[in-house]
């Protein structure tokens, strides 16, 4: 039997295509402008004839970390796809460990190879992947809002107007694109438009200098922000530290936080009281899994992020962070719902703020050819 099922997940092929995907709105941050969301779609398939799908992204572009989706192509393409053919896909771990050694880094990449190998194990098996995870923590995940960097008018009326409708009931806004005085001004008036105490993000994507965060962390702490994300650079741990300690607001580490040794790291050093998790940056489910343990021994509450996925990388991301009993303080799992269209038959389900747990085979979500024809490059 064992012989049988690893006969069965034989990789006889590996196959990539770039997508590019409208968003329903510009995504600004605090170096760039993101007007589309490119895809790399992966498929394994095995010697006879199992498919399973993975989605590689990047946030965007080359602005979060240098990596790009062309770059991602290229290294699942050349690199890590001929060292995975012929190779037993049921084996993840040893899989990875053994790509890991051969190629180092490369996580968005990975990430996306490494979803498409979790799919298939679940096809196989007929169980859905948070099964193969250890099962549920929970079926449903609290969804934060991403809001646009319009006028405080337009940002609040459109908090409200989600509020009323109950579609969600947390938010989130990037800021650092402009001058700090004028960029906290902006937020603090957002905050004085909406019902106190409703749970407001900022993520600076490390914009600020240690000496700039200590001069309006305590400002935007007082207007009403109640998580604040990545104040500094990403290597500046020391006055991630130092702002944790000053802070009243939380403070989340997601540049600074790649890998488990990233988190071993700012966990012992208690660098930041929250942990933003994300499939694609961290190289897959496996690694996810590994800083959610992490966090969880030093009592640190993970944020299960996005790396603005369609439905296919969200609905790993889904099954993921429910089978992670770390993940208490939301998720921002909102990438469908920025993305003008989507590339599965039938796209993960949201309501009343969450998004829902799937029970299909593997990710449980079928790809819509047609939608895979029509946004390829
Ligand atoms: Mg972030």
């Amino acid at each position: 039997m064992t012989a049988h099922r690893a006969q069965r997940l034989k990789i006889e092929s590996i196959e990539t295509t770039v997508l590019d995907i409208p968003l329903v709105r510009p995504h600004v941050t605090s170096v760039g402008r993101i007007e589309k969301q490119s895809i790399a779609l992966v498929r394994v398939r095995t010697t006879d004839g199992l498919e399973g799908i993975g989605e590689a992204v990047v946030p965007g572009g080359p602005w979060w970390s240098g990596d790009t989706i062309e770059g991602v192509e290229v290294l699942i393409r050349r690199y890590l796809a001929p060292l995975l053919i012929g190779e037993d896909a049921s084996r993840i771990d040893f899989q990875f460990q053994r790509l890991n050694k051969l190629i180092p880094g490369a996580a968005f990449a990975k990430a996306g190879l490494e979803m498409a190998l979790w799919d298939l194990l679940g096809k196989n098996l007929g169980l859905p992947v948070y099964q193969l995870l250890g099962g549920t923590h929970r079926r449903k995940l609290a969804v934060t809002w991403a809001l646009g960097a319009d006028s405080p008018e337009i940002v609040a009326e459109e908090i409200q107007r989600k509020l009323a409708e109950g579609s969600h009931i947390s938010f989130k806004l990037k800021m650092g694109k402009s001058e700090p005085a004028t960029d906290v001004a902006r937020i603090a008036d957002i905050c004085r438009r909406i019902p106190d105490g409703t749970p407001l993000a900022v993520d600076l994507n490390g914009a600020w200098d240690e000496s700039t965060a200590r001069r309006w962390i305590p400002v935007l702490s007082e207007a009403g922000i109640s998580l604040i994300e990545q104040p500094v650079a990403r290597w500046d741990l020391e006055g991630l530290s130092r702002l944790t300690q000053i802070s009243t607001a939380r403070i989340m580490a997601d540049e600074s936080l790649l890998d488990v040794r990233d988190a071993l790291n700012l966990a012992h050093s208690r660098v930041a009281n929250v942990f933003a998790l994300k499939l694609a940056k961290s190289g897959g489910i496996r690694e996810v899994q590994r800083i959610g343990s992490i966090a969880e021994a030093y009592g640190v509450a993970c944020y299960g992020g996005t790396t603005i996925e369609s439905s296919l990388g969200t609905a790993a991301a889904v099954h993921a962070f429910c089978a992670c009993g770390s993940i208490t303080a939301g998720t921002e799992l909102f990438g469908p719902l920025l993305l003008t269209d989507d590339i599965v038959e039938e796209p993960v389900r949201y309501s009343d703020g969450y998004v829902h747990l799937n029970d299909g085979p593997g990710l449980g979500v079928i790809l819509d050819e047609r939608k895979v024809a029509m946004y390829s490059r």
